[in-house]
C-alpha cells in the first residue's frame, strides 16, 4: 500500500520515459532521488563490487516490499540490486519458496 507524497509524477523525470508502462510504487522509489549515473554505479555494480551502498538506500525506501516483490516476478531475471537484494540473493529466494 502506497502511502505519502510519491517523489516523482509521470513525465517528471528522465528516469520514466514510457510512464505507461511504469508501476505505480517508481514514482516513490528513493533510488530516483539520487543523481542518474550514481544510481547506475551502486545499483548496477561490476562484477565482485559491493551492493552494501545500494542496499543501504534500498532499506529506507518506503517501497522496498512492492520493488522486491515485482522483482522476484520478473521472469526475465534483472541484473542489479532491486528492494535491497542481488540478482543472486533474488534467485535464492525463488528457490526457498519452490
Ligand atoms: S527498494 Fe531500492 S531499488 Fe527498489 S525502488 Fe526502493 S531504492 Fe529503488
Amino acid at each position: 500500500m502506497l502511502s505519502g507524497s510519491p517523489l516523482w509524477q509521470k513525465g517528471d523525470s528522465e528516469r520514466f520515459p514510457d510512464a505507461g508502462s511504469v508501476p505505480e510504487w517508481h514514482y516513490y522509489a528513493a533510488c530516483a532521488a539520487i543523481d542518474i549515473d550514481e544510481a547506475d554505479r551502486l545499483f548496477f555494480p561490476g562484477r565482485g563490487q559491493s551492493v552494501n551502498a545500494a542496499r543501504a538506500i534500498c532499506l529506507r525506501c518506503p517501497v522496498l516490499d512492492d520493488c522486491r516483490d515485482w522483482a522476484l516476478d520478473q521472469t526475465d531475471e534483472l541484473y542489479g540490486v532491486w528492494g535491497a537484494t542481488s540478482k543472486g540473493e533474488r534467485r535464492q529466494l525463488r528457490r526457498a519458496v519452490a
